[in-house]
Parts: C-alpha cells; structure tokens; sequence
C-alpha cells in the first residue's frame, strides 16, 4: 500500500512535466452543469490518510471533501466551491487541473459524468498510425 502511495505522488509529479499521450481525443463542449466538479476521480488515493496526507502536500486539493465511494470503492470527490447554479464560485482563481479539464493524462479517468457535453472517442489503430 505505502509503494502504491508513493508510486501516486511519484505520478502526480511527474503529471506537470510529461508530455501527454494521444490515447484519445475529447469531443463536444461544456453544458456548464457542474457535474465534474461534483464528481472528481482520483486514480490513486485508496485512504482517507493518503487524502490528508496529499492536502498537505497539493493545497489545491483542500477545496475537495471525499462524498462518497462507488459501486468499485473509489473515493468519489466534490468541490466545496460548486455553486448551485453549477458555475464556479472561484472561475478565476480555479487550480490548473480544473483549467486543463477535460484534458487528456496519463491518469485520465477517460469517462465523462452522464449528461455532460463533452465525449471521450478513443481513437482506432489506423488512426495511431497515421499520428
Ligand atoms: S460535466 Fe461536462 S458539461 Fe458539465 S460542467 Fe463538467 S465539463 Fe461541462
Ligand atoms: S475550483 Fe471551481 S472548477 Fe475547480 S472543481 Fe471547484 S468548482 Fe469546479
């Protein structure tokens, strides 16, 4: 469990610095419902600890609380900044990775919240080769 932790902080950081894989692409536009930042994803946080433990470590996370866990036991994250309207309360102070969203990562969840406007179409092998 520790390397797994270790290995998530190790992928984190190398996140701001890699060059992202073209895995697949993001199609369509935001309906501005507010639903991803309801339900954030994180690959590789398996404890509430590891949660306090990267608040420290990433400040911007702070601004999420754990709402529930789904059906696979994933901790399923929501942004205390959402407001009801489903617009972010804080747009121009937002973190980087709500800047970048949906973006493609290596730790790219690559599924979108029902309803949302936007669609993730992996591409096919001919497409890779033609890349
Ligand atoms: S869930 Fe999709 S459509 Fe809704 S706010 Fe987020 S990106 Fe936009
Ligand atoms: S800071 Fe704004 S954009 Fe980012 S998750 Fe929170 S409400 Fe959404």
């Amino acid at each position: 469990m520790i390397t797994d932790f270790i290995k998530s902080l190790y992928w984190e950081f190398l996140s701001y610095f890699v060059p992202e894989r073209q895995d697949y692409k993001i199609v369509g536009e935001c309906k501005k419902c507010g639903k991803c930042c309801r339900n954030v994803y994180s690959a590789y946080m398996y404890s509430e600890k590891e949660f306090e433990f990267m608040k420290k470590i990433f400040p911007s996370y702070k601004r999420f609380y754990i709402k529930e866990k789904d059906e696979n036991g994933n901790f399923v994250f929501a942004c205390k900044y959402i407001g009801d309207d489903g617009l972010c309360t804080v747009y121009d102070k937002r973190p980087r990775l709500c800047r970048k969203y949906p973006k493609k990562k290596l730790s790219f969840y690559a599924k979108m919240p029902d309803g949302c406007g936007y669609k993730v179409v992996k591409k096919s092998f001919d497409e890779y080769l033609n890349d």
